[in-house]
């Protein structure tokens, strides 16, 4: 059976994959650290999902790279998947041709404001380059686009942040896909981000404010193109089992 690790950053984008696969909570997680894993079955595949969990001083869901690399490291010791997928959502440029709601698989992951311009070596390292070979095949025949997903530690947007990311073609900005990147880089695992627009950068409203009014449905949006993904691997493994 093929093993599939979820890392989910808010319960609010977790809770519909979680109701619709019919997913438990486990108590596997190191009590110690914030985040949360479910588990449970879907057709012949084994899934798990980790959320990164709220934050004990200020009660928000934690977000960002520092709990979605420990989620990870976490998820990865406990559940050795074959496959990581990275859901969530992200911010888009309607004048990439974005909307609310739209769903797209990372070609590609890096950072976008982790400068560090102390030669070419240290300047690559900050911007890092994840490749998703396996994301491009699969989006091809889920027929979903695909992005540059380009992370980083703000929700806001400043001037500089928005001239790197308006340097790739198409992006989503969000906040945690690097750093699932770099942990899955270490066990050689294939990463697959999936990602939910809830705000559109270059509109007049809040970023704040449109991911708040938009959450829900970008992650409902969210669950519905999972499952299709599930759909596809679940029948891949079936006709790998019978090979
Ligand atoms: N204000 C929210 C905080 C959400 S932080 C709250 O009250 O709960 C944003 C989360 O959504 C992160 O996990 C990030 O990956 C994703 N996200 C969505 N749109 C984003 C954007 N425009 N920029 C950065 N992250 C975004």
């Amino acid at each position: 059976m093929k093993k599939i690790t979820m890392i989910v950053a808010m319960k609010q984008e977790a809770v519909p994959l979680i109701e619709k696969l019919g997913l438990a909570q486990t108590s596997d997680t190191n009590p110690l650290l914030p985040c949360k894993a479910f588990s449970g079955e879907y057709k012949n595949l084994s899934i798990n999902l980790v959320t990164n969990g709220s934050d004990s001083v200020h009660g928000v869901e934690n977000v960002g790279t520092q709990p979605a690399t420990l989620a990870t490291y976490e998820a990865l010791r406990l559940f050795s998947p074959d496959l990581i997928i990275n859901a969530g959502t992200c911010g888009g440029f309607s004048d990439h041709g974005c909307k609310i709601g739209d769903v797209y698989m990372g070609e590609r992951i890096r950072f976008f404001d982790r400068r560090i311009p102390m030669g070419d070596h240290y300047e690559a390292y900050g911007d890092s380059n994840y490749p998703c070979e396996l994301a491009v095949e699969l989006a091809q025949k889920l027929d979903l686009p695909t992005s540059i997903v380009c992370t980083g530690n703000s929700l806001d947007m400043s001037p500089t942040d928005e001239a790197i990311l308006r340097q790739e073609p198409l992006v989503n900005k969000e906040m945690e896909a690097a750093a699932i990147a770099w942990v899955a880089s270490h066990y050689q695992m294939p990463l697959v981000a999936v990602k939910s627009v809830t705000d559109l950068m270059d509109s007049e409203h809040g970023t704040a404010d449109e991911f708040s009014s938009n959450l829900a449905l970008a992650s409902k949006n969210l669950q519905v193109e999972v499952l299709r993904l599930l759909d596809l691997l679940a029948q891949q493994s079936l006709t790998q089992d019978a090979a």
